[in-house]
């Protein structure tokens, strides 16, 4: 099954040696991909807040040292024994999601996002900040064809959690904030005006360019966090790691409404009085993603259709993609490519 192709022994990968610490450039083995895995070369792979919390070491337990990433876009070179649904020469995404149990009681009742025993890409498994990665096989997607590698990538987790977060907001409604206008953001503004709904960008206070960004992908109105919107919401997705914001989210939403924290990680949530979550208003986060969410989300991205817009960097400048992401100097999604 490696026929024809030659692959160096040795790639280009920056790597998480020290949480806290900037990522290191180092030279390191090319994978070799186990029975149900591919064996993928990296041409593109985006830069996404929750690599930010793994290499400043507010989640607990990642693999060390740690190849980071986890919106990634390949080729297959080399596929493992057991493969048959993919050939070497497809081009695939490999997402957060790396594996589940498939047995446990979340496994079995269809919310493999929250296995018992899960596998998170870039986290607990090598990623993609690197020429080559190994992925399995069955957590890894066929790309829609008219997004090119570097447009793709965002797809892949800002699409993904994005996407949960949206349908956690529920079918039935008409006016959606969201909180932290980023990669998911950009991703799930386009969608959710595909479909009908008003937009509520809230972004942090004071940045015109954020606000600019949510009216231009259609947002019917665009303000600072603080402010409390024209009308109240049928629903918020925070995507901002600030805790800060879920009082004052909730103090936007009306009756019945929920407030969905998508991210991994947040600050402390300060204490609000009851009556703002009176009246069967929710708050509630989402984890992971299942396979379920990607196969949805790479169906109606093309028909939308989703535009990404990104900023790329070289693969060595990833320590320079995180920074500029930490104090909020991304428009959209950050990318980085392979150099040669
Ligand atoms: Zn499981
Ligand atoms: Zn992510």
């Amino acid at each position: 099954m490696n026929r024809g192709t030659e692959l160096p022994q040795t790639m280009l990968a920056m790597v998480v040696e020290q949480p806290g610490r900037p990522l290191v450039r180092r030279e390191i083995p090319v994978p070799s991909p186990g029975p149900d895995q591919l064996l993928v070369k990296v041409n593109a792979c985006g830069v996404c807040r929750t690599d930010l919390h793994v290499a400043d070491g507010e989640l607990p337990k990642p693999k060390l040292p740690l190849v980071p990433g986890h919106e990634i876009v390949g080729t297959v070179v080399r596929v493992g024994s057991r493969v048959d649904d993919f050939r070497p020469g497809d081009r695939v995404g490999v997402p957060w999601l790396g594996h589940t149990c498939g047995e446990c009681r979340f496994c079995r009742t269809d919310r493999e996002n929250l296995c018992d025993h899960p596998a998170f890409t870039g986290y607990t498994l090598d990623g993609g900040y690197a020429e080559y990665t190994a992925a399995d096989r069955r957590y890894c997607f066929l790309l829609p064809e008219g997004y090119s590698d570097t447009a793709a990538a965002p797809l892949l987790c800002a699409g993904l959690i994005g996407y949960r977060s949206y349908r956690m907001a529920g079918e039935n409604i008409d006016r959606l904030g969201i909180y932290g206008f980023g990669g998911a953001a950009h991703i799930i503004a386009q969608i959710a005006v595909y479909q009908g709904k008003k937009v509520y960008g809230f972004t942090r206070p004071g940045d015109s360019a954020a606000k600019d960004f949510a009216l231009r992908l259609g947002a019917v109105w665009a303000g600072d966090s603080t402010e409390m919107p024209p009308e109240p919401l049928d629903a918020s997705i925070i995507f901002a790691p600030v805790g800060s914001l879920v009082p004052l989210a909730l103090r936007a939403t009306a009756k019945g409404g929920t407030v969905i924290c998508g991210g991994i990680h947040m600050s402390d949530i300060p204490s609000f009085p009851y009556n703002i979550l009176w009246e069967e208003r929710t708050v509630r986060s989402v984890a992971n993603l299942t396979r379920r969410d990607a196969r949805e989300l790479l169906e109606i991205a093309p028909n939308v259709p989703v535009r990404t817009e990104v900023e790329l960097f070289s693969l060595s400048d990833a320590n320079e993609a995180l920074s500029r992401l930490r104090s909020g100097r991304i428009q959209g999604a950050a990318v980085l490519i392979a150099e040669s």
